[in-house]
């Protein structure tokens, strides 16, 4: 596959993504079109960042705008409908859907929770060709009758095991048992655990496999490490690090949202232009933090774990787990943040003594240890010392010398 073009896209696709300067299929893109195309169900195992939208979106644009233009108003029936598990990912996927339809007449709308339904509800009355939507905020609509799914086409699925963790599987399978039983199933899924090779089994009539993992897992074109780092001096160890590194752009995960708030407090008060996002946060707040991440007014953004999953940020440097996460799959979609398309990125995980079995578990995961960039400590055991010791050994940090043996 060589470009675009080779696909049998309708030129309306093919103009929008030629404007977005997309040259060559990313290969997830270039494994799942044809199927898709086809009309056949989709099983398919890729991470954020793979170009995983354009790939469902693409030829779902190419078949429903092929159709000439659906009645308007409300006689416009719901076609296609992608389940996402987050409001951010929502607002995104919406978005890129919007981007690649720009030469298309069809109606495409996001709805989330956090935010009053009025909009949606009026959004929803007009008639739409393709919704996103977020599983508990989609059965709230569907229960108050304002969502028909009987003309659905094509449901997608994307970040399926997330929506796994949430706890969403029961209002996945109310909203599937509302749709018509003869339709297009695609499943996306970073990860592939029991639960979702069994939704596999159960909803997908002989699926398209693709697997693109292999080919460059953001595990691969990360510079990984660990340092070792006693809990309480973790907030100074974080400032010390994104001083030292060439820093572009920084995510920071903490595990709770109060720690969220206090990390970003930290970094402010060391000079970094911060904001922090969690659910507790509102949701225009969230919007205008991410926005101002993306634009680059805000150079770190602290997150925990839900609100950033999916998040698309191109350009992020350095990814910091202040926490160690709780189980290795969220390493992956953490660290995943960075060396987006193709781009190289660097990922530190600060690693208390405790959290040590948390570690042991990534690596496994991983297949490989994660080398250790030396941490010596502040040198100020208590009250405010002036710092004695550099905290980071320079040549050892990633890009800055060759990269030490790993040794713990
Ligand atoms: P996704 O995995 O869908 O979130 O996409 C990740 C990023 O890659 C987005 O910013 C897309 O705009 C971009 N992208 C997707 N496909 C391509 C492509 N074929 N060429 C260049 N950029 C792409």
């Amino acid at each position: 596959m060589s470009g675009f073009g080779d696909f049998a896209l309708s030129p309306l696709v093919l103009r929008s993504i030629g404007e977005l300067g997309y040259e060559t299929p990313s290969p997830v893109q270039a494994q799942a079109i044809p199927p898709v195309l086809d009309g056949r169900d989709v099983l398919a195992q890729a991470q954020t960042g793979t170009g995983k939208t354009a790939a469902f979106a693409l030829p779902i644009i190419h078949r429903l705008a092929g159709r000439g233009n659906p009645p308007k108003g409300a006689g416009r029936r719901i076609r296609a409908v992608v389940m996402v598990p987050t409001r951010e990912l929502a607002v995104q996927v919406c978005e890129s859907f919007l981007k690649y339809a720009k030469f298309a007449t069809l109606r495409i709308i996001a709805v989330y929770g956090g935010v009053n339904q009025a909009l949606q509800v009026r959004a929803l009355r007009h008639g739409v060709d393709v919704l996103v939507a977020t599983p508990g905020r989609m059965v709230d609509l569907m229960e108050q009758g304002f969502i028909n799914l009987e003309k659905v086409e094509t449901l997608v699925l994307d970040e399926a095991d997330m929506m796994f963790d949430m706890g969403f599987a029961p209002n996945l399978n109310f909203i599937m048992d509302r749709m018509p039983e003869k339709r297009q199933n695609l499943l996306f899924s970073a990860t592939m655990p029991g639960p979702i090779e069994q939704l596999a089994r159960k909803i997908l009539k002989d699926p398209a496999r693709i697997d693109t993992a292999p080919e460059r897992t953001p595990l691969e074109i990360i510079d990984h490490r660990v340092s070792m780092v006693p809990r309480e001096e973790k907030a100074d160890a974080l400032v010390a690090y994104l001083r030292s590194v060439e820093l572009d752009r920084a995510i920071v995960f903490t595990r709770t949202k109060h720690g969220a708030d206090r990390v970003a407090r930290i970094l402010a008060g060391a000079g970094f232009a911060t904001e922090a996002i969690h659910g507790d946060k509102r949701q225009n707040i969230r919007h205008r933090a991410l926005a101002a991440f993306k634009g680059g007014y805000v150079r770190v953004l602290v997150a925990t774990d839900i609100a950033a999953r999916g998040i698309d940020v191109s350009g992020v440097s350095h990814v910091v787990n202040h926490d160690m996460p709780l189980d290795a799959e969220t390493y992956v979609h953490r660290v995943g943040r960075t060396g987006r398309a193709g781009a190289s990125g660097a990922a530190l995980s600060l690693c208390a003594p405790e959290e040590r079995k948390l570690l042991l578990a990534v690596e496994r995961l991983v297949g490989k240890r994660v080398p250790v960039l030396p941490y010596k400590g502040t040198g100020r055991p208590r009250g405010p010392v002036v710092e004695t010791r550099r905290p980071f050994e320079e040549s050892r940090l990633p890009g800055k010398g060759r990269s030490a043996r790993a040794r713990r």
